[in-house]
């Protein structure tokens, strides 16, 4: 099926893409759209933000549009910056300045404090009206300075996934520690918060597409 990846974020596009592609789908992104529309996230949920985003990009491109909406949820910060994460520094997407505000408000948090999970909802909405919701998480926790790597974006170099994912399809403890920067994408999509929820939104496809 031809689908619309609608999201600006070029590290998310690259994420949707692959995960989607590997399903079988053809991608179309928003730029080879030439849609520009930018809908406000006026959701307070995951949930509500993709489902916003995701009816607007179906209804602008005509195209059945899978949108994801995520972030990150400090426990020492009851949940921040959560559903704000794209502009915890105050600016839309600037990454470094968000990063240097979650390891100030982080700076007197003990290592056994210093839980957290990436939380995505995906929904895929159809020209139709009808639609399809899935979540994922992936638990972790926050490192005491980035660890950066060749790949990622947003909060990956400070976020220490519990797990990670081997070539034959099994995870494994993340003993060594490694952030999200320094999984390979192979690694990380297996699981990562936007692969469980891309994994269920496969799993469901077929039987919601037949309905
Ligand atoms: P939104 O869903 O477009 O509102 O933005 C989500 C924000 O959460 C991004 O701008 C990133 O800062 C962050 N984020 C979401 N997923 C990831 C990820 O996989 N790695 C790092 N940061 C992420």
């Amino acid at each position: 099926m031809e689908i619309c990846a609608a999201t600006n974020n070029a590290g998310k596009l690259k994420e949707l893409r692959r995960i989607l592609e590997a399903q079988g789908h053809t991608v179309k992104s928003l730029k080879e759209l030439g849609v520009t529309i930018d809908p406000e996230e006026t959701g307070t949920t995951f949930a509500e933000n993709a489902k916003i985003k995701a009816e607007a990009f179906c209804q602008a491109t005509g195209l059945p549009t899978v949108a994801d909406d995520s972030g990150l949820c400090v426990d020492a910060l009851q949940g921040a910056p959560g559903v704000y994460s794209a502009r915890y520094c105050g600016r839309h997407g600037d990454d470094e300045a968000n990063n240097d505000k979650l390891l100030a408000n982080m700076e007197n948090v003990p290592a056994e404090q210093r839980s957290a999970k990436f939380v995505s909802a995906v929904c895929l909405w159809m020209p139709d009206g009808r639609n399809l919701l899935c979540m994922g998480e992936c638990p972790g926790s926050i490192a005491f300075a980035r660890k950066p790597g060749e790949y990622g974006f947003g909060y990956d170099p400070l976020f220490i996934p519990a797990n990670y994912g081997l070539a034959d399809g099994t995870t494994r403890p993340n003993t060594e520690q490694r952030s999200y920067s320094q999984l390979t994408p192979d690694e990380k999509d297996a699981i990562s918060h936007r692969g469980h929820a891309m994994e269920k939104l496969g799993q469901q496809l077929a039987a919601f597409l037949e309905k």
